[in-house]
């Protein structure tokens, strides 16, 4: 059902008593009355129950991808917006197979795990070693005895912190690096704990370096696994117990060459249809919740934010073009990722692309924008006051980023900005099982919508130019 926002009607209002309304309604208060029609309906909360529901998971290069990317151009056409396509690109797949920790002794039981994408296999009968238990990542790192035949194991939890940067440094050393230095000491094989803040018993996957058919076996097991192999280690140092014998089974398999495509779709600009301003979400998810969180609601927040513009019948001076990138999440060989945003970089002129920016980071509320740097104080002074009822206040500080997938474009000199959510929550479930509608509350993704909306009008019907953001 089509909803009249409120300045429609006082637009209607004006063609029957223009002497009482003759002003037409100001860019500005446009963005006010988009902000305010989000937070009364908007079609996201829709769009990401339908997405989980018809395609569940969603890796990169699966059918249930492609799927998932037909249905969503048809959708976008259905919905009133232009030049709709896919932009296919080729990408190397890794499936996961059979996974299995087990500690033999002492203390014999198993542990809830997940493998790490782009990780090793290990034989059909798996590995088996005495485990070399680190507190941290920077224990492993300088620690110089022998790791020969053993089956590295990272306990570092990952801090809670509303911006996620906790997790960024996990990310970036233990489960990205970690595999392969664990086997060029000569480990049989990789164990992490799982970048996740809860504790509840869900194994978080995520990507480490591409390591094909020579690679380690690398996996990550739950928090509370971590901390039994905490308790354990407490052990052996009080010799009460002596060293733990693992075994490890990872049986994922490199399919070879597939392909993932980027959708992308648009509402023309009326008087500057070059100029762009690019937002989105990505399509791919990972393999064992239904990518709810991850980033099916990022989708479907960028995408209720346009259909609230078609749907208000007004149209942007500038272009706004809404792209679902695809295969966000794996690596690809010689150190390669984000294929889908590299695509879309290598693939269209830049030079008119205003600003771009992703939500990629869960479901929660925004609290803040962050801007490059502009020319324009006016702009900035109507957003902030726009924005202002929604609990979001302009950063002083420029962006530095705008998603993982705005990176590629950022590299090349597009400006980014960021809707910064609150992700004090958002490693909870993320890249779990757990990640399903359960973890989406309407009103949340409403406010996002809202914040969106009016940002994206503003940018799109001034004159507003950013410089590069440096990152
Ligand atoms: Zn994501």
């Amino acid at each position: 059902m089509k909803r009249v926002p409120v300045w429609a009607m006082v637009a209607l209002l004006s063609v029957a008593a223009p002497m009482v309304l003759a002003q037409p309604a100001g860019v500005t208060q446009q963005a006010a009355s988009l902000r305010d029609a989000a937070l009364t309906a908007n079609d996201s909360y829709r769009f990401v129950e339908d997405l989980t529901t018809r395609f569940g998971a969603r890796p990169a290069g699966s059918e249930s991808e492609r799927n998932a990317s037909s249905w969503a151009v048809n959708e976008l056409m259905r919905q009133g917006f232009e030049n709709v396509r896919l932009q296919t690109f080729p990408l190397q797949i890794w499936e996961r197979g059979e996974e299995k920790l087990e500690i033999i002794g002492p203390f014999a039981q198993s542990m809830a795990v997940t493998a790490l994408g782009g990780s090793g296999a290990t034989p059909p009968e798996g590995v088996e070693g005495e485990a070399a238990l680190f507190e941290t990542w920077q224990g492993f790192v300088d620690y110089m005895g022998d790791l020969k035949g053993k089956i590295v194991v990272i306990l570092q939890p990952t801090p809670r912190t509303q911006t996620g940067v906790g997790y960024s440094v996990g990310a970036g050393s233990f489960r990205r690096h970690g595999p392969d230095m664990a086997r060029e000491r000569g480990a049989a094989g990789y164990v992490i704990r799982s970048l996740g803040t809860e504790d509840h018993r869900f194994a978080h996957t995520g990507a480490t370096r591409w390591l094909g058919d020579e690679g380690i076996a690398a996996l990550a097991i739950s928090p509370p696994d971590a901390e039994q192999f905490g308790r354990i280690l407490k052990l052996q140092r009080e010799g009460k117990a002596g060293p733990v014998r693992l075994r490890l089974v990872s049986r994922p398999v490199f399919r070879g060459e597939g392909q993932s495509q980027n959708v992308i779709a648009e509402i023309k600009g009326s008087k500057y249809p070059d100029e762009v301003i690019l937002i989105g979400g990505h399509i791919d998810s990972w393999d064992l919740g239904t990518g709810a969180v991850d980033d099916g609601a990022g989708m479907a927040v960028t995408y209720a934010a346009a259909k609230l513009i078609i749907d208000s019948g007004l149209r942007p001076e500038r272009t706004i073009r809404l792209i679902f990138w695809g295969a966000e999440e794996v690596s690809q060989p010689d150190d390669k990722g984000l294929t889908g945003a590299n695509a879309y970089a290598e693939g269209h002129e830049l030079s008119k692309h205003v600003a771009a920016a992703e939500s990629d980071f869960g479901a929660d509320v925004i609290y803040a924008l962050r801007l490059p740097v502009g020319d324009d104080p006016a702009f900035v002074k109507a957003l902030s006051e726009v924005l202002m009822p929604l609990g979001v206040h302009i950063d002083k500080d420029p962006s530095t980023g705008g998603g993982p997938d705005t990176g590629p474009l950022n590299v090349k000199g597009v400006p980014v900005f960021n809707l910064r959510q609150n992700g004090y929550d958002y490693f909870d479930v993320h890249h779990t099982a757990d990640d399903t509608m359960e973890r989406i509350e309407a009103k949340k993704l409403d406010q996002n919508v809202a914040a969106w909306v009016s940002t994206v009008w503003l940018m799109a019907n001034s004159r507003v130019r950013f410089q590069p953001t440096n990152k």
